[in-house]
């Protein structure tokens, strides 16, 4: 039975989000069937679209900054670029099989004037059109972007639309999701469509639009799927149902129930078909929803092109007066960094002179940090790059080094062997209880040379990781400068490998110094060796006297001593090689502080000086060599990078200046 128009109350028919405009009672009575449609326009929101479509004109997108975007999507064929030709009532390539291939920015505008301008703008090119010609246009625009096959191209053309009774909309059309590459796609296809809608519908200013063909399921549209991933509970989804003609029955019910949870609300429309003008399309959509004895039971605020476009505006709008504020925020702090990034970059210089000045100011600062993190053990530079906390870790490895040299080497001979041995060797004509001192130095040698490769490799691995060090400080001070940056780090590894060398020698010589010398002003010579010696009665009891024979005798500092093995020796070799061992004992250690209190001092006074003045004469030394193709005049032709760096961020700046322009006149009305 055909009933009047019933009014069904569906859920989610209104926009929530907070509409700046009023929405004027009744769509249906300011749509003249003539136009597309006639917005209901308020002065205010004017403006601000005006100023998103400037900044899309700017491109300021190429900044990472999204503007408020009406975004097509739905699988291939669900009736993407019919919708959009209702809405601008112009045709577009339609059809069967893969028509949209790039994306397609339509910029709809109203205008006063009686002649519609159209015109096609992609990678740099305007392509003037007229209604008659748009669709082969945009063809073959898509064949020059993409290709003349069935690939897709993520390179977008723009359709300017001016013309009367168009609602102001910018909408992008996407290539509809395939899952199967037909006959001359490539395999990737799915992946490249995916990608693409993915980078267009992601951002939280990008409002989806969704297109559902009446005759198929919801739930298993891919381009819900896809939509979901992104706008989980709809609330920037807005859904289009086209071919309300071919599906009646169930559409009511289809979007009533809202198994896909649309938050943004439904709209069903009946599009264009075969070649029927906008006009006739437009009252046959009319028509069909006003008598269809199913379709006439949706509530009208849902049905119809021109409430979609009412809808869009709408939704459009309060976008746009939502998400400006925060790209204004963003252009300002773009724009900030660039600049500073820009007067990071060094000056392109001029002449030698200019170069050497550039050249000392590298000097300067890396020297300033290397004082800082070498000397001063101010880290603030590094705050979480332990490596380069220098003083501590140079602090690490002394203290490493002198446990490392104290440790107690494992006795390889018995108790007190090498000191019998020496003796022994040393022994000459004369009278027994004398200690001769060649026999010391003997012992004292060969103490030394057992330690010495210790301290060697100690300095080696100092210079090692002041190396790295130094190198990682140039590199940071000599970024800008990539055409100089191996001449100065070449410079800074010959000066490290230049102190190493003299380092290694003044440390043997430290070492050697031992050798030839025995003396202390420490009285903890004297202490040490009287506090053993009062140890000397009870050894030689043990030794020699006690009739338990025991096998150990305790001493302090050695701890539990094996002397079974010296009960064949006299006493008169046992005492001077006990005295011995006492003595040496006593001094050894003595020795060993003296080695790393040596090398600590040293370490720092070579530090200081690398840092000081070692540093800056022996880099200047090879950057003004004329033999070495001329470290500063190198500085002289800016490096490809940096030029190109440099231009990017030119360009940049310009954009996101004249951006910031934009924006200017709108904020200030409305902050
Ligand atoms: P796209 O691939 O999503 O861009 O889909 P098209 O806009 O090219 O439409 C695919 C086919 O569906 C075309 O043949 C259209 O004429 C047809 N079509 C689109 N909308 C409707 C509609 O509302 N009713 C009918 N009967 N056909 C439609
Ligand atoms: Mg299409």
């Amino acid at each position: 039975m055909v009933s009047s128009k019933k009014k069904v109350v569906t859920k989610k028919t209104s926009p929530p989000l907070s509409i700046a405009i009023k929405k004027s009672r009744g769509n249906k009575d300011v749509v003249p069937v003539e136009a597309p449609i006639v917005s209901s326009y308020n002065d205010q929101i004017r403006p601000l679209l005006d100023t998103v479509d400037r900044l899309r004109n700017l491109n300021v997108m190429r900044e990472g900054i999204h503007l408020p975007t009406i975004v097509v999507v739905g699988d291939q064929s669900s009736g993407k670029s019919s919708v959009l030709e209702s809405l601008a009532g112009i045709s577009l390539p339609r059809g069967q099989g893969i028509c949209t291939r790039v994306p397609l920015v339509m910029r709809l505008q109203r205008s006063s004037s009686p002649e519609p301008e159209i015109w096609l703008e992609y990678s740099d090119k305007v392509v003037p059109t007229d209604e008659e010609h748009i669709a082969e246009a945009i063809r073959a625009a898509t064949d020059v972007i993409a290709g003349s096959g069935k690939g897709v191209s993520d390179a977008p053309l723009t359709l300017h639309v001016k013309k009367a009774g168009v609602p102001d909309l910018t909408m992008v059309d996407l290539p509809g999701i395939t899952r199967v590459p037909v006959n001359g796609q490539p395999e990737n296809i799915y992946e490249q469509i995916s990608g693409m809608i993915m980078e267009y519908i992601e951002p939280q200013e990008s409002i989806i639009l969704n297109v559902l063909s009446a005759t198929v399921d919801f739930t298993t549209c891919e381009s819900i799927r896809m939509s979901k991933k992104v706008d989980k509970t709809g609330q920037r989804t807005l859904a289009v149902v086209t071919k309300a003609d071919m599906a009646p029955e169930g559409l009511l019910q289809k979007v009533t129930a809202d198994d896909v949870s649309i938050v943004l609300g439904y709209v069903c429309v009946r599009n264009r078909i075969g070649e029927e003008t906008y006009e006739e399309a437009r009252m046959q959509e009319e028509l069909l929803f006003k008598t269809h004895p199913v379709l006439s039971l949706i509530d009208e605020d849902i049905v119809g092109n021109p409430v979609l476009a009412q809808k869009l505006m709408l939704i459009q709008a309060s976008m746009i007066a939502r998400c400006l504020p925060n790209i204004v925020r963003k252009i300002n702090q773009k724009l900030d960094t660039a600049v500073l990034e820009l007067n990071k970059l060094p000056m392109v210089m001029a002449s030698t002179g200019e170069a050497l000045m550039a050249l000392m100011n590298i000097i300067g600062s890396a020297k300033e940090s290397l004082l800082r993190i070498l000397v001063q053990g101010d880290f603030s530079e590094y705050p979480d790059d332990q490596n380069m906390h220098c003083t501590a870790r140079l602090a690490d490895m002394l203290s490493q080094f002198s446990d490392d040299l104290q440790a107690k080497p494992k006795d390889v001979t018995e108790f007190l062997m090498d000191e019998i041995k020496i003796l022994d060797e040393c022994k000459c004509v004369g009278l027994p209880n004398f200690i001769p001192r060649s026999a010391f130095f003997a012992i004292l040698s060969q103490h030394v040379d057992e330690i010495h490769d210790k301290p060697v490799e100690f300095i080696n691995k100092i210079w090692d990781y002041i190396e790295v060090v130094l190198s990682s400080v140039i590199s940071k001070h000599s970024d800008n400068f990539p055409q100089i940056q191996s001449s100065i780090k070449r410079a800074g590894r010959n000066l490290i490998s230049k102190i190493k060398e003299q380092s290694v020698n003044r440390v043997m010589e430290i070492v050697e110094m031992e050798k030839l010398t025995d003396y202390t002003c420490s009285p903890e010579y004297m202490t040490s060796w009287t506090q053993k010696t009062g140890e000397q009665e009870s050894f030689m009891y043990d030794v020699l006297k006690n009739g338990n024979k025991p096998d150990y005798f305790s001493m302090s500092g050695f701890g539990n001593v094996k002397i079974s093995h010296l009960r064949k020796y006299h006493a008169h070799l046992l005492i001077p090689a006990f005295d011995m061992k006492i003595r040496i004992t006593s001094y050894w250690n003595i020795v060993l502080r003296r080695i790393v209190d040596n090398l600590a001092l040293y370490l720092q006074l070579s530090v200081k000086s690398l840092v000081n003045c070692q540093f800056q004469k022996e880099i200047v030394a090879e950057m003004v060599d004329p033999r070495d193709g001329g470290g500063v005049e190198k500085m002289l032709e800016e490096s490809p990078l940096v030029a190109s760096k440099r231009e990017k961020l030119k360009n940049s700046i310009k954009l996101l200046k004249e951006s910031k322009d934009a924006v200017a006149a709108i904020v200030d009305q409305n902050c």
